[in-house]
């Protein structure tokens, strides 16, 4: 039964309900009926046994027996047996019928209808109580009520059929519809199992499937309020998110700036200067443009800041590192290297116009310390220089910076103030 559908279910219990409707109602069918037949089989015996009565008060025995002969020959009832009220049989007819019990029995108390055989006929007998005393047993044609019983039982037997093939159609139609709305309600259930958060139930049909749907209506309406929230949060989550990554990129640019400056001047340090010399070098290889790299040091700057002191010294420092920074061009890169060195990376220039822009600066240098005021009889610092060539001094960054150097160190040894290119044959030794 759990496993049977809807409207298998819907059909059994309808038709099983209708059946035992009907069966109560044709035992009751039944009961009118033999109530109706006892009425009239008791009318037509009463209306005879007033007359039979008649006979017993006034006649004697053989008077009555004539007389119920008489009457069971001229009358429609096929036997009669009547009873003194001593219990004596006084009159049987037809006196030729064996009639035999119950008809010739006297039976104490009141009795319904009989159904006996008389001469090989159905007959339906009745007793009745005579006014004189005494009993009659009078026994009828049974056919006329029989006729009665089987229309009566037709009339059921249709009845019956027209409402059991009406609870039939009834049932499937109720259950179709049931299914209908049911699987309406199944379909909504997996669009939001898809993920389908708009999809809702029409609240339509039975009363229980209405239930059904406005719990999932309600379900849906509570997951879409989960889901908005949750939507929200990501947001709310992707914002911070994209906000620190932001400050995360902020911070990481100042430490890649702090990682690649002199703090002291704001300079590109030592490590800026390898990374893009470097890349220079490959872009040069590729196009085959020139560079250059200029190493410069301060002449004599112990001595300013052994009599000035150191502070004065940084200032000097500060000075030379932005005038160099503004004698250069945009593409070079001008370098504190350390102490009082700096080093300068001139792209895309013939070794004539290296030499040319090193003096350059060297007189920028030179000008710019004059200008800052020192105690006597200290002397402003000037600049020596030293340029290697691409690729004529050096194919690789750390050769051409040893050969810079070189040129500087050659400077320094044979007098200070100038510039001078790496030459091959010169040795510190
Ligand atoms: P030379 O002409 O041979 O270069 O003589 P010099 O005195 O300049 O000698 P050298 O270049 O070897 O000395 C560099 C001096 O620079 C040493 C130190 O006192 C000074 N110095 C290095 N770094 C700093 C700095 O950050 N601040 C200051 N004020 N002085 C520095
Ligand atoms: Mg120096």
């Amino acid at each position: 039964m759990s496993t049977m559908s809807l409207r298998t279910r819907m059909i059994v219990v309808t038709v099983g309900a209708t059946l035992v409707a009907c069966g109560a109602l044709i035992a009751v069918g039944y009961e009118i009926n033999r109530r109706e037949v006892e009425e009239a089989v008791r009318g037509r015996a009463g209306a005879i046994a007033r007359r039979i009565d008649l006979v017993v008060g006034e006649g004697s025995a053989f008077q009555t027996q004539e007389s119920v002969d008489r009457m069971v020959a001229s009358e429609s009832f096929l036997a009669a047996v009547v009873f003194s009220p001593g219990r004596e049989i006084i009159a049987v007819s037809p006196s030729t019928a064996d009639l035999g019990p119950p008809l010739t029995e006297w039976t104490d108390g009141p009795s319904g209808l009989r159904e006996v055989r008389i001469g090989g006929e159905d007959a339906i007998a009745v007793a009745i109580e005579l006014d004189a005393g005494g009993r009659a047993w009078l026994a009828f044609d049974r056919s006329p009520y029989r006729d009665a019983e089987r229309r009566m039982r037709l009339a059921w037997a249709v009845a019956g059929s027209t409402a059991v093939l009406i609870a039939v159609v009834a049932a499937f139609i109720v259950s179709t519809v049931s299914r209908r709305r049911i699987g309406a309600v199944r379909a909504t259930i997996e669009r939001l199992g898809r993920g389908e958060l708009g999809a809702r139930c029409e609240v339509r049909g039975p009363i229980e499937v209405v239930e059904i749907a406005r719990a999932v209506n309600e379900m849906a309406e509570r997951l879409s309020g989960l889901f908005r929230e949750l939507g929200n949060e990501r947001s709310a989550l992707e914002q911070q998110v994209s906000g620190r990554t932001r400050e995360l990129e902020q911070a990481n640019r100042l430490l890649m700036d702090i990682a690649n400056r002199d703090a002291l001047t704001g300079l590109a340090n030592r490590r800026r200067l390898e990374m893009e010399l470097e890349r220079n070098i490959s872009f040069s290889k590729r196009t085959g443009q020139p560079l250059a790299v200029i190493m410069m040091d301060l002449d004599k700057f112990k001595i300013c800041n052994d009599t000035a002191g150191h502070l004065v010294g940084d200032n000097i420092l500060r000075a030379v590192a932005s005038t160099l920074r503004s004698r250069v061009r945009v593409t070079d890169l001008v370098v504190r290297w350390g102490g009082d060195e700096f080093c300068i990376l001139v792209p895309a220039t013939q070794p004539q116009g290296a030499i040319a822009a090193a003096e350059s600066l060297v007189d920028a240098v030179k000008e710019a310390t004059a200008a800052i005021p020192l105690p006597e009889p200290l002397e402003a610092p000037t600049a020596s220089a030293g340029v290697a060539c691409f690729p004529e001094d050096g194919e690789d960054p750390h050769t051409l910076i040893l050969n810079a150097d070189a040129a500087l160190y050659q400077v320094k040894a044979t007098g200070r103030g100038r510039v001078l290119r790496y030459s091959p044959g010169y040795s510190k030794d």
